[in-house]
């Protein structure tokens, strides 16, 4: 923050953070990707072909008039953040995808492999010998 653009903003690059994923190389990290987004509040964007996971939730020192708490102290991460590429001021944020939905990763993987996602697996039935299992005569 400190830009005069940032007077007119209710602190938006405050109020999320993205963490960087693995690229998904698999059936399972994909289907973790569906379990991610059936959380409240989560998405998942690819940009540059780096993928992350965002969630949208205010930081603490974000006070009610929407300044930093912490100002002086303040993470590296949000020294480096510019109002010249955030959100607000419309900076380039082309995502190679965004997802906010399980069902979007569910077609996104299918439109790709061809398979399903979370495609419930059948039981699993051990041959069975017939009678095993049940008690054995007694003698008397
Ligand atoms: S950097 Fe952008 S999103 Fe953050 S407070 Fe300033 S104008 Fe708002
Ligand atoms: S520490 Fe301050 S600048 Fe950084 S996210 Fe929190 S409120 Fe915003």
């Amino acid at each position: 923050m400190g830009s005069i653009l940032c007077e007119h903003c209710t602190a938006a690059c405050c109020r999320y953070l993205a963490i960087p994923l693995d690229k998904p190389a698999g059936a399972r990290d994909y289907d973790d990707m569906r379990w991610y987004l059936m959380h409240e509040k989560v998405l998942v964007f690819v940009e540059d072909g780096d993928w992350f996971i965002q969630f949208h939730t205010a930081c603490k020192n974000l006070g009610a008039d929407n300044l930093c708490g912490v100002y002086e102290t303040r993470p590296e991460i949000c020294r480096e953040y510019e109002a010249k590429d955030c959100d607000y001021t419309g900076g380039n944020y082309g995502y190679d995808h965004f997802f906010t939905h399980p069902k979007q990763i569910e077609e996104f993987y299918t439109e790709r492999t061809g398979k399903k996602l979370g495609a419930p697996k059948p039981p699993t039935r051990r041959p069975r010998r017939k009678g095993a299992g049940k008690a054995a005569p007694q003698k008397v």
